[in-house]
């Protein structure tokens, strides 16, 4: 019997509380376990692709195309559990089945109601995850207890343990103690208040999580337990981590999570194996090294709009020891500065994926120097895209190269709509998304780093390398080196004659671990350190 696992959040959002649930599975997988994670969004959008990063961060991608919420990368990053479409529900999602069943008549003349219908359409997408090749499945529910859109997804859970028994669910809430500077203590009211708001929809956590900046204490934990009505060994501390969101299972394992979850399922289970983890900490906590890479993007000051991007290039640095310091670089800034300015003290350069205009001119100029100066280039989607551009402009000699993206009267449209998304309108799961296979051109910079001759990686654009450049660009210094198997997609590009010039049409930050880091990011840090060696005469 799969055993089900609920974690909500209470007190403030922005709790990590993707970042807990990704943990709690990777230490149950550690101990053997086999589990599946799910996350459950209020919101009405039917999934986030449709959302600007400002709003919701990035929008991760899953091999099936799946446009889905970041705290999906967190699952991927901290467990091997497999994703699916069905890991992520939204509102929007869940009407949208219920709307079209009402109008093909399969409720018989029913009133459709939030209880029961979109209560069981919730309830059947949980329940989906379930089966005799799973032992666990945690469903994460986004937002906070107490807004209105999350009700029926908490009366959906609530009725769960009436369905499948309560011995097999078990209901995890996280939440905040603050600490007050002018009381100099930790307050736990706002924690009383948010499990009474669950209790009164008819939830009682089983455990409780609770993030703090400060050790909680034995005092407040008491405290907690009595005035929620848990058990004190059910009252977690998180604290806030010093080095890195990796610590986190390490730290629920010292507060005993794993064993108390196991005993109030009635789980029984291996030991927990961590001692690769530990030593991946070990080395976070101690590098040897450090380099410096500038991202330009446009989307700079939102720390999660290039999140599986960052969390890339630190896997890629743990395993060089080496801690990465990223340099965010508005795009826009460089279209009025000089780029060897702003870029210098850079040991690699990163041009992230986006959409729309504005910054483009000054990826370009970035591209360009990096072209320009031997300095290590990694483009992602856009950042391919840029990289094709700024060479037919600069090398090819065409001023007015673009995407016809950004300009759609350009002279020289060198990425371009193929045939079959011209017809396309809808802006909701159109674009080219999901895992796609990728042919390596033997020899290559790509084909030595991956060490394989076809990989699969990841999409989501609408716009290609205009094949009918393809000859020119390869004549002048930039190849494919790695294309769709039909031949027709350029799917990498590289300059032979630089250190490191390397730019995907597809998203290698999705398939990225932080103890198998993906083999694009290692090389890029790799040659980034080189660079570093060369420029200040260190041996690296
Ligand atoms: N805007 C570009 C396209 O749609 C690139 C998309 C991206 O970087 N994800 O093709």
């Amino acid at each position: 019997m799969t055993k089900h696992i609920f974690v909500t959040g209470g007190v403030v959002s922005s709790l990590g509380k993707g970042l807990t649930s990704a943990s709690i599975g990777c230490i149950l997988e550690r101990r053997g376990l086999r589990v599946r994670m799910q996350k459950l969004d209020p919101y009405i959008n039917v999934d986030p692709g449709t959302m600007s990063p400002y709003q919701h961060g990035e929008v991760y991608v899953l091999d099936d195309g799946a446009e889905t919420d970041l705290d999906l990368g967190h699952y991927e990053r901290f467990t091997n559990s497999p994703l699916s479409r069905d890991s992520n529900f939204t509102s929007g999602r869940i009407y949208l089945r219920v709307i079209e069943k009402e109008r093909q008549g399969k409720y018989l003349g029913g009133t459709v109601q939030v209880v029961p219908h979109i209560t069981d359409e919730i309830k059947a997408s949980v329940l989906k995850l379930a089966g005799p090749e799973v032992d666990v499945v945690i469903t994460e529910l986004g937002g906070t207890v107490g807004d209105i859109e999350g009700l029926p997804f908490l009366e959906a859970i609530r009725q769960i343990p009436l369905d499948i028994g309560r011995e097999n669910c078990l209901f995890i809430h996280l939440t905040l103690v603050p600490y007050l500077k002018a009381a100099k203590e930790l307050k736990t009211k706002p924690t009383q208040h948010s499990v009474q708001q669950l209790r009164q929809i008819g939830i009682q956590p089983d455990v409780l999580i609770v993030r703090t900046e400060r050790p909680l204490g034995r005092d407040n934990a008491e405290k907690i337990a009595l005035f929620c009505n848990l058990e004190k060994r059910a009252v977690i501390e998180e604290r806030d981590k010093e080095f890195s969101i990796y610590e986190v299972p390490l730290g629920l394992i010292d507060h005993g999570l794993d064993l108390l979850i196991l005993q109030k399922l009635g789980i029984q289970a291996g030991t927990c194996e961590m001692d690769d983890w530990e030593e991946l900490i070990q080395r976070i906590r101690n590098p040897e090294h450090e380099v410096t890479i500038a991202v330009v993007g446009k989307y700079i000051e939102h720390r999660d709009a290039y999140k599986s991007i960052y969390e890339s290039l630190d896997h890629a640095g743990f395993s060089h020891n080496s801690r990465v310091i990223v340099k965010r670089i508005e795009a826009e800034e460089l279209e009025e500065a000089d780029a060897a300015t702003v870029l210098a003290g850079v040991d690699g350069l990163l041009v992230p994926g986006g959409f729309g205009m504005r910054g483009v001119e000054g990826k370009i100029q970035a591209a360009r120097y990096a072209r320009e100066n031997n300095l290590p280039y990694f483009g992602i989607c856009l950042g391919m895209q840029i990289a094709v551009i700024e060479f037919a402009r600069n090398v090819l000699n065409h001023p007015d190269a673009n995407s016809t993206e950004f300009d759609g009267n350009t002279p020289d449209p060198v990425i371009c709509l193929l045939e079959d998304q011209k017809s396309v309108t809808l802006k909701g799961a159109s674009m080219r998304l999901g895992a796609q296979p990728c042919d390596l051109v033997e020899d290559s910079l790509a084909a030595r780093t991956y060490r394989q001759s076809s990989v699969s990686e990841r999409h989501r654009h609408r716009y290609e390398f205009n094949p009918k450049y393809r000859q020119e660009m390869a004549d002048a210094g930039l190849v494919v080196s790695g294309q769709s198997p039909d031949g027709k997609l350029a799917e990498i590009v590289e300059i032979p004659d630089h250190p490191w010039f390397l730019a995907v049409q597809f998203h290698p930050e999705f398939k990225s671990k932080p103890n198998l880091p993906h083999p694009l990011f290692h090389s890029f840090i790799e040659a980034a350190l080189q660079r570093q060696g060369e420029r200040t005469g260190a041996s690296v």
